[in-house]
């Protein structure tokens, strides 16, 4: 049935209410009600069904008999997204992108990095893999994607093999080792895709040479194919390639040992959670490959000094697990042990020595060994805080200290950032403080005194408000020296590829399209916190 009459007389409609509202210069919520719940209706009918849940997000959050004012001047993006919504932006969605059976394939373990500069096609792939349930991130140009490899260990790559400062080749073989050591998938685009493209490919380590534009129908199977195969191998392989110590996988296998024996026979074990200090300097200053040499000269000295009862593994990144047969005590007069060792060793790159010092947190097993592993962590914070360089032993009163996660939502739409946090409210991350902090503008956002070395910040910056655009706001932001500890997702309308551009350029982590569905803000945001820590 063709609905392009009854959306325009539903534009009609709207448009007048809004013309209403600003002669009122406010609405009160319980007026906002009214109107929402009869668009709802409406819109449903008529098959903008996008409009509808936009509809009904907001209804959850809106009291029908509050009349509590609300300035018309903030509805402005409000107001963006219904027109937006009603006036053909249909036409723009790209609606189911997958078949049914297809759809919600993967889960928010399938973490994907693509790094390309046509925005065009960043924006379709991304819609794509997030039908099918995966996360996305992207970078458009190859030093950027270089690092978001590092920062966020996604485990699916897709380059493009003409980037505008090097090739998609070049980045592959940048990353090689660890991308390989992290069985990630890694695949090359090109729109020409000819032998020589593709034995190049091959040599450089990389899986595939995609063609584009994608024909999904190769392209979906192919990518279960490789999905499926990433987590058999990821099942069965328990030793890390880089440094050829056991890895997580490994820790658990050796941790449920070891909570045997404790169990059984009493014996006492203790864990130290390390990781080394400011390692993203020495990976920004030598290089990832030199950063590469540091991670396997540790893991070496640390097989030298833990005793044969001990084990080591890799816990992720630049962090190690100790398992330690005995108690704290022993666990610390080992520790020490191998921070002097660790601390006397020298590095040299680009014609420069350097030495890396590790911070590390100690806790005995008293109940399960997810909690041993918590408190190791809020230990090893500890001393992260009180200067790095040094051992903290886990004490019940650091249980109070946890790490600080604080998601910022800078919109000027009051709804979006009540939504969001409310939204917010109810999630809480095992051994994490996370709080929330709303604005209304970047102006207030930037001048506000939010800022703390020791705290994780996830900010939701809107595109479009009043006052500062988002875009300053992100770029001011991205000006700070400290800013590693910040990521920035941008929240921009479907229509505006430019701004999403143009974010990215300036360095937002993600961007998420308005209007959207709560809970997937939420699962976003809950991915990219398990992350940062
Ligand atoms: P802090 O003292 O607070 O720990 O500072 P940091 O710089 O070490 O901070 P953080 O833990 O946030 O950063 C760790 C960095 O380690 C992020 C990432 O770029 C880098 N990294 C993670 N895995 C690898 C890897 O396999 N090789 C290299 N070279 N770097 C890695
Ligand atoms: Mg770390
Ligand atoms: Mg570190």
């Amino acid at each position: 049935m063709d609905y392009a009459k009854y959306q325009r007389l539903l534009s009609e409609k709207v448009e007048t209410s809004f013309v209403q509202w600003s002669q009122q210069k406010t609405v009160t919520e319980s007026e906002l009600y009214t109107f929402l719940h009869t668009l709802k209706g409406t819109s449903g009918t008529i098959g903008l069904t996008d409009l509808a849940e936009f509809c009904s997000a907001h209804l959850d959050i809106l009291s029908p008999e509050d009349e509590a004012g609300i300035p018309v001047s903030s509805l402005k993006n409000f107001k963006k997204n219904i027109r937006m919504l009603v006036n053909g932006s249909e036409k723009k969605d790209r609606g189911n992108l997958v078949p049914d059976v297809y759809s919600q394939r993967f889960d928010q373990n399938t973490f994907v990095l693509v790094i390309d500069n046509d925005l065009e096609f960043i924006s379709f792939v991304k819609d794509l893999l997030e039908q099918l349930g995966a996360q996305v991130l992207v970078a458009l140009n190859g030093a950027r994607g270089i690092q978001q490899f590092y920062d966020m260990k996604p485990n699916l790559l897709m380059i493009d093999l003409e980037l505008p400062d090097m090739t998609g080749i070049d980045v592959y073989r940048k990353i090689q080792e660890t991308a390989s050591d992290r069985h990630v998938i890694s695949m090359l685009m090109s729109s020409s895709r000819t032998d020589d493209v593709i034995i190049q490919t091959y040599e450089a380590g990389m899986m595939d040479c995609i063609r584009k534009p994608l024909d999904l129908r190769l392209f979906l199977p192919y990518l279960f194919n490789r999905e499926t195969l990433r987590k058999t191998i990821g099942q069965s392989i328990t030793t890390d390639g880089l440094t050829g110590i056991g890895n997580r996988k490994r820790l658990s296998e050796v941790l449920e040992y070891f909570e045997k024996m404790a169990i059984r026979a009493g014996e006492p074990f203790s864990v130290v959670m390390i990781d080394l200090d400011h390692f993203k300097s020495v990976n920004d200053t030598y290089g990832h490959h030199t950063g590469d040499e540091v991670l396997k000269r540790f893991s070496s000295i640390a097989l030298q000094v833990k005793r044969e009862t001990d084990g080591i593994f890799r816990f992720g990144g630049e962090e190690f697990v100790l398992v330690i047969s005995g108690g704290e005590e022993k666990a610390f007069t080992l520790t020490e042990r191998l921070h002097s060792a660790f601390n006397e060793q020298e590095f040299q790159a680009g014609g420069r020595t350097f030495s890396v010092t590790f911070s590390a947190g100690i806790a005995e097993y008293a109940h399960n060994t997810d909690e041993l592993l918590v408190e190791a962590d809020q230990a090893l914070y500890q001393a992260k805080r009180s200067g790095r360089d040094r051992t903290a032993v886990y004490e019940k009163a650091m249980a109070e200290m946890k790490r600080r996660l604080q998601v910022i939502i800078v919109d000027d739409d009051l709804l979006i950032r009540t939504m969001l946090e409310e939204e917010l409210a109810g999630w809480t991350l095992p051994g994490v403080d996370l709080s929330v902090r709303l604005f209304e503008d970047g102006v207030s956002f930037l001048a506000a005194d939010w800022y703390d070395s020791e705290t994780s910040f996830i900010v939701l910056l809107d595109g479009i408000m009043p006052g500062m655009d988002g875009l300053e706001v992100l770029e001011r932001l991205k000006r700070r020296k400290d800013a590693n500890n910040i990521l920035v997702s941008m929240m921009t309308a479907r229509t505006s590829d430019e701004d999403i551009k143009s974010a990215l350029r300036l360095g937002a982590d993600d961007y998420l399209m308005k209007p959207f569905q709560k809970e997937d803000v939420l699962a976003r945001i809950q991915n990219l916190a398990s992350r940062m820590f």
